[in-house]
């Protein structure tokens, strides 16, 4: 008899197992569905992800619906799109042999009468989002008055989701003497909270040390000023040539600008966000997976769920605005009890920040300077040699053999390696040769200091004063506001002052020497499909009174320059393309040139050329030395 008839699952269940290939249950699965089988009741179950929970609750749920009945017996709440998508999707795989069982999948992005008009075909199980739920509750599309059954999934990502209160009010709708399920891989409070206040003696389960996973996870910080934020994920990737990654950025728009910068210096990278169709994200995950992307490119949310076994590093290119993100963050690496690393990049005004993450963490952070050009060129060779060594031969060669030894007759083997080596390597170290070293170390203060608060010393004399559409209604305060700034324009630390962020507009200072470059830059920058519009202000110098005639907010305001720009592509991509005709593992990637991205051409690369032809070429690492296929050139069309 197998693993899963002594568990108490009936025929079409264990059938359906069979075509899904599972041998054995999980510990979850084994621990959870008998108790769910023959009683019923409530149940609380922690375990980490990636250990089977959806079955847990999935078989034993398929089990008990009836499915005669066509009226609406169960409710799952996931928290993201992707994750509703995949439960319906194995959901419909565990009840194929189930006759009359309908699952719909209920969440934001997609037609809400569609979705109605399936759940009133009679569906008996619905696997929905919390807010896309608490819509049609809202507008009386659905009834969950008489459920049996309700399933919070990944409750603690629900709740850090920020959807406590739909929860909250979801169940409130349903019936009291229904039974709630909860499932989840960690228990932070406000899981236990629900548990408390929705669930009667709930049966818990543990699988697994709570919390586990962090304590294979090292925590690194890098200290650069912030220009060289680009370049120094660039050498931690060449520094590690091996890295399959997760790259946090803090918004959409960063987080497509670096995944484009990454894919045009030759890294096989993708981004991830909300902006993506479903077929795009689904394509970069697919990717991923198959380890044809190192580095994934990601915001917060697009995130949420990954559940990607071996991540080696998770990068934070910006730290996240709430510190409890890093958590999550970081726990997307270090899984199933392999070793994984989490990289802070930080700048001065941001290693407070790092000092409020350890106590967080209650692990210490270990300072790391980005190493130096010949510290990578090091480690590249050495991989490079260990790649020649464990290559295979495929024999075909032999026959190329002669001609090629009668042109390398003559050279020792000595000579012989070293030209072999240099081949690969030359334009490497001509980059890094040509290139400062970026590594800053940090004081010691700075971490109890708040950095380079604003105001700064300075001379009004001769400073000039700009005046920008942009504000507190783009969600700018004046740090993030001076962060944009300095990197949209590639300036120092220090080269951006007196930020004052209105709602609709802004003011800020730079020395005279910087304006060419900020009317240049900055009014060929588009924000989320708006056109960034900056001119010189009237107030010369740094004054606090409102800009003449702005004080409408900047929206519409300031002349336009139609036509200046290439128009905005709809729905445009992350750096991806899933092309299911091209049939090459290379097909992957395109960096759309007319994508909502801002073109910052020159905004990050302080010290990597990568014109084409230019000797001082940035080196493309995935085509020198990576073992990952090395993505298509960035179209341009
Ligand atoms: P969790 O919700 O705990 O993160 P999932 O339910 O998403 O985990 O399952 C993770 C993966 O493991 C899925 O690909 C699933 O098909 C697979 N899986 C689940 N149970 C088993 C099993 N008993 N045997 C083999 N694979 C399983
Ligand atoms: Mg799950």
């Amino acid at each position: 008899m197998n693993k899963f008839e002594q568990l108490g699952l009936n025929e079409s269940l264990l059938k359906a197992i069979l075509d899904l290939g599972f041998e054995n249950p999980s510990e979850v699965q084994e621990k959870a569905i008998p108790l769910l089988l023959e009683k019923d009741t409530d149940m609380v179950a922690l375990a980490q992800t990636g250990t089977g929970k959806t079955a847990a609750f999935g078989f034993p749920l398929i089990q008990k619906i009836d499915a005669d009945n066509r009226n609406t017996q169960a409710l799952v709440l996931s928290p993201t799109r992707e994750l509703c998508l995949q439960i319906t999707n194995e959901l419909k795989n565990y009840s194929k042999y189930e006759k009359g069982i309908n699952v719909v999948a209920v969440y934001g992005g997609a037609s809400i009468t569609e979705q109605a008009r399936e759940i009133k075909r009679g569906a008996q199980i619905i696997v929905a989002t919390p807010g896309r739920m608490q819509d049609m509750i809202n507008r009386g599309l659905v009834n969950i008055k008489n459920i049996d059954y309700c399933i919070l999934d990944e409750a603690d990502e629900m709740l850090n989701m920020g959807f406590y209160e739909d929860i909250v009010s979801i169940l409130s709708d349903t019936p009291d003497q229904k039974n709630t399920w909860l499932f989840s891989a960690t228990m932070p409070q406000e899981v236990a909270r629900i548990a408390k206040q929705f669930m009667s003696d709930p049966l818990e389960i543990t699988v697994g040390t709570k919390n586990s996973g962090s304590a294979t996870v090292s925590h690194e910080f890098y200290l650069v000023n912030a220009r060289d934020r680009y370049e120094a994920l660039k050498r931690l990737a060449d520094a590690n040539p091996d890295i399959f990654s997760v790259v946090f950025c803090r918004t959409k728009r960063d987080t497509q600008a670096i995944a484009e910068k990454l894919i045009e210096d030759g890294y096989s990278a993708a981004a991830l966000h909300g902006d993506l169709s479903q077929a795009q994200r689904d394509g970069v995950m697919k990717s991923f997976r198959g380890r044809q992307i190192q580095m994934l490119v990601a915001t917060d949310v697009a995130a949420r769920g990954i559940d990607v076994d071996n991540i080696t590093h998770v990068v934070n290119y910006q730290l996240p605005d709430e510190i409890e993100t890093y958590n999550h963050r970081s726990g997307r690496t270090g899984r199933a009890g392999k070793l994984g690393t989490s990289i802070v990049i930080v700048t001065k005004s941001e290693m407070r920040k790092i000092s409020s993450i350890e106590r967080i963490i209650k692990q210490k952070f270990e300072e790391k300077s980005i190493p130096s050009g010949i510290e990578i060129c090091e480690i590249q060779l050495l991989h490079l040699a260990n790649k020649i060594k464990d290559t295979e031969v495929d024999h075909e060669i032999d026959n190329y053999l002669p001609a090629i030894n009668n042109v390398l007759e003559g050279l020792s083997k000595e000579e012989l390696i070293k030209k072999m080596v240099s081949v690969e390597f030359n334009r490497f170290i001509a980059y890094y040769k040509k290139n400062r070293d970026i590594s800053t170390q940090s004081s010691g203060s700075e971490r109890r200091e708040r950095g380079d608060s604003e105001p700064r010393e300075f001379n009004n004399n001769g400073a000039v004063r700009y005046f920008v559409n942009i504000g507190s209604r783009d969600n700018f305060d004046w740090m993030s506001l001076k962060d944009y700034l300095k990197e949209t324009l590639d300036l120092g630390r220090d080269d951006v002052f007196k930020v004052d962020v209105k709602e609709g507009f802004s003011f800020f200072n730079t020395d005279p020497e910087h304006t060419e470059k900020v009317m240049e830059v900055l009014n060929n920058v588009q924000l989320e499909g708006r056109r960034i519009n900056v001119e010189i202000s009237k107030n010369d110098g740094g004054g606090r009174r409102d800009h003449n005639g702005r004080s409408g907010g900047g929206r519409s305001s300031g002349p336009r320059r139609e036509g200046s720009f290439a128009p905005r592509r709809e729905g445009s991509g992350g750096g991806f393309r899933s092309d299911r005709n091209s049939g090459s593992r290379e097909g992957g990637f395109r960096s759309d040139r007319n994508s909502s991205a801002p073109k910052r051409e020159g905004g990050f690369r302080s010290s990597a050329p990568r014109t084409e032809g230019s000797s001082e070429r940035a080196p493309r690492r995935s085509e020198n030395f990576g073992d990952a296929p090395r993505p298509r050139r960035p179209r341009r069309d």
